[in-house]
């Protein structure tokens, strides 16, 4: 792998190595962008099947935290970091602090979080040494971002609703959830609430069965696919990847409007793909901003009605990108050319304030309550 021209190709900043000698932790911070201010993104703990994977792994997962925080006007650039591990290796106190040790390095310039194999747990592992990590257990690192994620993804589904001139009202219309999980339990539990008829899917039969008895939603048969079953909106609230060719020729709903990351398998054809069947995609990125907001937010000292009016506006934030996908190839298209006026708007102010490069500087975000970063 060349790994500059790597960098390059996609705008990254940073890609960094930690091998902690102690425990044997593995690990790789890629902050892509910290125009708009420092940056944000979960810690991935995965059992990659070579190095490579997971270079390409945290490059994309950074590239997209890019967009995200740009897309939801976060003073935030984008980030992640990936821990490699053996197949089944548990977590200790002992890897989370090393881990919390690498990200202080960064001297605030990335700040971690949850996410795939992380707990809020190690997040408070992580969180003994360093400030610089959000999402733990306790209520002043953010606690559980789930519930503001699914409530951004409810709002997202009024802006689908309102852009096929169909009245926003839930009663009398059927939502599909893939997963019931931490997100997926909440966006049925409130489309539920709101008089939607909802089906839920879940290979985790203990979480179906729970979701069905206390939201009074029905299941899937067993010998039925969510994907091909008939709805109004589609939410994919469990892997990335669920949208390609295969799909969306079978999907039987009007819109797509789920927490899933990365919900497209190649983005580019299968955004295209989706508005030629005439199915409106509320792009994941900006659906599922609730929880980045919630962490960055706090992080940025957000009161908390300021941080429930950004959650509130990812309504807005999609109806203007679904309007600009008229024009564009795909909503996600139009998703990924709004967060990077976002970025370049940042950078030209940047450059305008004497910032040569228009990244961000020691001091230079007064959001920033812990701004320390190079
Ligand atoms: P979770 O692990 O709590 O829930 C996922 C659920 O999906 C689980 O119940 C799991 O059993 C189920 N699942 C897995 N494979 C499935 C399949 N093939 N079919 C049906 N169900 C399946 O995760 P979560 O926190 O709800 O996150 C869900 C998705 O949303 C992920 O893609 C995540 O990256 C994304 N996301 C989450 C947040 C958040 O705040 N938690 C924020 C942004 C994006």
């Amino acid at each position: 792998m060349k790994l500059f021209e790597t960098l390059a190709d996609h705008g990254h900043e940073r890609l960094c190595f930690h091998h902690d000698p102690i425990t044997g932790l593995r690990s790789i911070i890629a902050i892509h962008s910290t125009v708009l201010g420092n940056a944000l993104g979960g810690t991935r703990r995965w059992a990659y099947t070579d190095e490579a994977e997971a270079i390409r792994d945290v490059l994309r997962l950074s590239e997209g935290m890019t967009y995200k925080s740009a897309a939801a006007d976060l003073a935030m650039g984008g980030a992640k970091s990936v821990i490699l591990i053996k197949p089944g290796q548990a977590a200790t106190e002992a890897e989370g602090r090393a881990m919390g040790r690498f990200v202080d390095t960064m001297n605030g310039a990335y700040i971690a979080a949850e996410d795939v194999g992380v707990t809020p747990q190690f997040c408070d592992w992580m969180a003994e040494e360093t400030q610089h990590v959000m999402g733990g257990e306790t209520v002043s690192h953010g606690g559980d971002p789930s519930p503001f994620t699914a409530t951004g993804c409810f709002n997202a589904m009024k802006a689908c609703l309102k852009h096929l001139g169909r009245k926003v009202d839930f009663s009398g219309m059927t939502v599909g959830v893939q997963g019931v999980g931490a997100t997926g339990y909440r966006v049925a539990k409130l489309c539920k609430e709101a008089g939607a008829k909802v089906i839920a899917s879940d290979v985790n039969r203990v979480a179906l069965e729970k979701a069905v008895k206390e939201l009074g939603i029905s299941a899937v048969g067993d010998n039925e696919n969510i994907f091909t079953t008939k709805v109004d909106i589609l939410a994919p609230c469990a892997l990335g990847g669920v949208l390609d060719d295969r799909t969306i020729t079978n999907l039987k709903c009007e819109i797509v409007c789920g927490t899933a990351n990365n919900q497209l398998l190649h983005a580019i054809d299968d955004g295209a793909r989706l508005k030629k069947c005439g199915i409106l995609y509320g792009p994941d990125f900006v659906v599922n901003a609730g929880g980045l907001i919630r962490l960055a937010g706090l992080y940025l000292g957000m009161t908390e009605t300021q941080i429930n009016q950004k959650i509130e506006q990812i309504e807005h934030t999609t109806t203007s990108v679904l309007k600009e996908g008229n024009g564009a190839h795909s909503t996600h298209e139009a998703a990924v050319a709004y967060a990077k006026r976002r970025i370049e708007h940042g950078r030209a102010q940047r450059v305008e304030q004497g910032h040569e490069s228009g990244n961000t500087h020691k001091g230079a975000n007064p959001n920033q309550i812990t701004s320390t970063a190079s």
